[in-house]
Parts: C-alpha cells; structure tokens; sequence
C-alpha cells in the first residue's frame, strides 16, 4: 500500500464530498430494488390524489391505524388516520412525549401535473369527438402530445349518486390521446417557441369517431360518445359540470436501465415521497415524539384551497388532537420540526448547463435536503435555519443514511416552491428533504432506487429522533 501523501491526509480531514451511494454501501442496492417493487404497485394504484389517499387508508388499516375519534384521548404507540375531503390523509402515531413538546411533521404532496377536462368538455370537429382540457401544474405542453392518457376522477350525477370512474389503466382497455402534427407539415409549427409546440388550446383529447347512426341528428360523433358515457357511468352532458376528470399518462411504473437503477413512472412529484413517508410512518411503532405524517393536495397549483397545506385543515386537526389532553396548540408548533418531503430536480448531465453542480443533488448520491427554492432572491422560500439543518442532518447521520445537498438549478435560472413556508408560517422548524428526479413534471419522471431507499431510511431516522 502506498503511503498517503501529507496533503492528501489533510484534504481527507478538512474536505468533503457527497458520494454515490453504491460506492459506499453496496450492500443497499438489493434492498432498494426490493423496496421499490411495493413502490410500483403503489404508483400504479395512485395516479390521482384521491387514489393515493384510498391507497394509504387501505395500507393504513391492515398497519393497525383506525379512522380519528375526535375527543379520544390516545396512549403512546396508539395509531390514528384521519382523511380530509378524499384529497388528504394524515397519519399519526401517538408518541411517549406529551404533544406540547413538539411533533414531527413529515408532508408530502399527491396531486401531480396532468390535463384535468375543462367544466364543459365534449364537443366534435370535422368528424372526430374531443373532450377540452385546461393543464394543472406545471407542464412542458409538447410533452403531452401523442402518449396514452387515461381518465381517472369522479362524477357526481344529478341524483346525488358519486361515481368514480378509470379508464385506460388496464391493459385492454381504451385510452385517450391529444394528436400532433406530422414532420411534414410541421414547418410552420416547428418555428414556434417550445413552450408553445402544443398550445393550451391545443391539448384536446381524441375520444371517439363513429358517427349515431340517425340521418337526421346533428353532433353524431359527439352523441355516440355520450351514449357509451351514459351507459357506463349512468351520466349526462350535464353531469361533466359535477365532476372532476383527470388525464393522465396511461404508462405503467417501469425499472429503468440494463442495471434496474432507476424508476420511471408518472407522478413521482411528489408521491415518490408521499410512498417513502408512509413506509417509514408505518415502521416506527412507538416514537419518542408523536409523528404526524401528512399527504396533502394542491401543492403543484401554489397549495392553497381547502385540501392545500395553505388551509387551516391541518391547523384544525392539530387542535382536535391537542383538546383532549388540554395541550396548547401554540405549545405544539413551536417545538415540533417538520419535514417538508418533496422532490428536487437531478443534475441532467445533457443539460449541466442549468445546473450549478456542486450545489445541485446526484441521481443515486441520496435524498436530497434543500435549504431553501424559491427563484431570485430566494423569493417564496422557507429558508431553514443552519440550527434546522443540523438537527436534521444528525439523525440522518446517526442512522447512517446517505444524504446530499441540492438547490433548484442555477440561481436566476428560474426556481419553485414546495409546501415548506406554509409550515414555517405556522411557527414550525422545517426545511425540505426529498428524492431527486429527472424530467419533474414530464408524464413520465426518473428517480433512483437507492435514492427512494434512503429517503425512506431518513424519514425513518427523522421520526426515531
Ligand atoms: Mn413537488
Ligand atoms: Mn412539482
């Protein structure tokens, strides 16, 4: 062995990197892919918001959580759920410590960008029926063009009946897309800007193209499509004003790679989070403090609304649980830390140019703790505090998780926003921790699997602290 030079000594005690996780324990790329396969099933289950809050109340249950009593005043190890208008739930596992001394807050989001129908939608052009869409969140238009979609929401019919409806996610079934143009006739179009390839007006969404076979009846193509609708959903035109319809990527949760390193799947933003919080909710049995593990909605349209982190629904719900025990809400904020679990974007080495690389988080190098998003002058962020930081870092590093650091791309190169100053608003010490992914908000996103593994090893190290 050759002798490490004074220097190099030197470098190894004062300096630091952020390494692949690989490198440092291979023992963890077996385990990651066996995490990950309940990770598919979960995506697969969850494109919407609502489903993934059906998903969690089932897991939820047979984990031993029962529907929130308020008014019951529950013992340390005792296990509550409470679900907020089918877009939220909230996990609680009640903690040794009185609630006064603080909770720990973990809060991911289960909306995702998608086409959402406009109030309106059906209508037919020279022979084709459409439905319109109006986009939610933040989408590259373009990227929606030509891929299967399929309709997943709920419809609320005249007579008060709810019905929930999914099409396209099985194999047989039919699915939906909104047409491009072809490369030949696409010289005009290709001059545009690329934020403007496919245009909002623009993403309408093929459902069918057999005319009602009645000579005298206008809108043929558009009345056989509400003849099928009523036939299996049992609505009306009218009805597609009570409902919430959501288009989404009709793509299967896939390993990604010769090696399997990665997933992709749509919604990873943020319910690759939302997975790793549940997970490590359900392992931590009897918590020093109360852990509170919160899937909220509205977070890709600014988290406001009744189901968003902006409303009093999660205040609400803190002082059902503190009036029993006569403990002071205030008192609960004010030492509880949260964290904000959302994903970061990847360093994109085939567009590094965005990127400022030592500050930005590695695909496999770990879950990502950002200090602050925001764009400019840190406009809109949370901004946690170096004391924060380092509570947080401690108990990933006693638990021996991989972790790094990352901002959003290059400062002025543009930014975002996570849930996290809705928390710091409330008094509550929180910072934003989460798993990288590439192509965020593409309909179909990349993330690493040892990174999902060792965001749900911090969430787990979070809630033994
Ligand atoms: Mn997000
Ligand atoms: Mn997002």
């Amino acid at each position: 062995m050759s002798k490490k030079s004074e220097g190099n000594k030197l470098k190894e005690k004062l300096g630091f990197s952020f390494e692949h996780i690989a490198g440092r324990k291979p023992e963890d790329i077996e385990k990651a892919q066996e995490f990950c396969e309940g990770y598919k099933a979960f995506m697969n289950a969850s494109k919407t918001e609502r489903e993934c809050c059906a998903y969690v109340q089932q897991l939820a249950e047979a984990e031993g959580y029962t529907c929130f009593e308020p008014g019951k005043t529950y013992k340390a190890g005792e296990r509550t759920y409470f679900i907020n208008r089918g877009k939220n739930i909230i996990l609680v596992t009640f903690g040794k410590r009185p609630l006064e001394e603080g909770v720990r807050f973990n809060i991911a989001h289960i909306d995702s960008p998608r086409l959402d129908l406009k109030p309106f939608p059906l209508y037919e052009k020279d022979e084709i029926a459409y439905l319109k869409t109006h986009y939610y969140g933040g989408i590259r238009k373009y990227q929606w063009g030509t891929i299967p979609l399929a309709m997943h929401g709920v419809i609320m019919l005249k007579d008060g009946t709810k019905v929930t409806l999914c099409v396209g996610e099985e194999e047989d079934d039919p699915k939906f897309v909104v047409s491009d143009l072809l490369p030949h006739l696409a010289a005009k179009q290709n001059k545009r800007p690329l934020n403007e390839g496919l245009r909002g007006e623009e993403l309408n969404i093929i459902i069918g193209n057999i005319p009602y076979q009645d000579e005298d009846v206008s809108e043929k193509f558009k009345l056989t499509v509400l003849q099928l609708l009523n036939e299996r959903f049992g609505m009306t035109e009218q009805d597609f004003t009570r409902a919430e319809i959501e288009m989404v990527p009709a793509v299967k949760a896939a390993d990604i790679g010769l090696d399997r390193s990665l997933v992709g799947a749509y919604g990873q933003d943020d319910k690759v989070c939302a997975y790793t919080a549940v997970m490590a909710a359900f392992e931590i049995r009897k918590p020093e403090y109360t852990t509170v593990t919160v899937l909220t909605d509205k977070e890709e349209i600014g988290s406001e609304g009744n189901t968003g982190m902006a409303s009093s629904a999660l205040t609400d719900f803190i002082e059902d649980l503190c009036e029993p025990v006569s403990a002071r809400p205030r008192e609960v904020y004010r030492h509880s830390v949260c964290l904000s679990s959302d994903v970061n974007a990847a360093y994109d080495p085939t567009f590094a140019d965005v990127f400022d690389k030592r500050n930005s988080c590695l695909l496999g190098h770990g879950p990502v703790l950002t200090k602050y998003t925001g764009a400019r002058g840190k406009s809109g962020s949370n901004d946690a505090s170096a004391e924060t930081m380092a509570r947080v870092i401690a108990c990933m590093e006693r638990e021996g998780v991989c972790w790094q650091i990352g901002e959003l791309g290059k400062v002025d190169e543009g930014g975002g926003g996570t849930i996290a100053l809705f928390m710091g608003n409330r008094n509550v010490d929180t910072v934003d921790l989460g798993v990288p992914v590439l192509a965020m908000h593409a309909p179909f996103e990349i993330t690493s699997k040892l990174d999902i593994y060792h965001t749900y090893k911090a969430f787990c190290a979070f809630y033994k602290e």
